[in-house]
């Protein structure tokens, strides 16, 4: 039986997967008219999806925040989309190297972080560079799965993260 320790990472992005940058159309549209009270300023919240913290947990990764709103990704993000509170990737720091050129800030501290492991990242800025460093420097499989920004993660997102997670890691 594999422990849930051994369940693959998933590193999350929230601008773009979350909060798609698309025009607010149909459904999101109606969220948006109907959250404006709790959205402490942030109109962009409204974007979010209540239901979807269910359907990433329904993957069986281990859940880890790759944004730009680092703990502020657990403070106003999870309660919203039912997920609990999430560890944070760290933004690199500049003493350490920074970031090489083309590479995304989040792509060095990822493989690290999984450190051989399975991972998936899900985001809407994955490069080239980024596919090559870690299909360079990361020995383990991973997944780095791009999502289009304007519509934010899909359907057809969650059947192609739910397929590779049963072909690596089969409950
Ligand atoms: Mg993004």
């Amino acid at each position: 039986m594999t422990s849930a320790s051994e369940r693959p990472l998933l590193f999350l992005d929230v601008d773009g997967p979350l909060i798609p940058f698309g025009s607010s159309a149909g459904q999101k549209e109606v969220a948006a008219a109907s959250s404006t009270t709790v959205d402490q300023g942030n109109p962009l919240l409204a974007r979010l999806d209540p239901g979807i913290g269910a359907r990433l947990t329904a993957l069986g990764c281990r859940l880890v925040w790759a944004t730009t709103w680092m703990e502020e990704a657990n403070d106003v993000v999870a309660p919203r989309i039912g997920l609990p509170r999430l560890p944070v990737l760290e933004w690199p720091d500049a003493d350490a190297g920074g970031t090489p050129r083309g590479l995304h800030w989040k792509t060095r501290p990822m493989v690290e972080w999984a450190a051989g492991r399975p991972f998936i990242w899900v985001d809407d800025e994955i490069g080239d560079m980024d596919r090559l460093w870690v299909d360079a420097g990361h020995p383990g499989p991973s997944l780095l799965h791009h999502v289009e920004p304007a519509k934010g993660l899909e359907d057809a997102d969650f059947r192609a993260l739910a397929g590779w997670v049963d072909a690596v890691a089969p409950r």
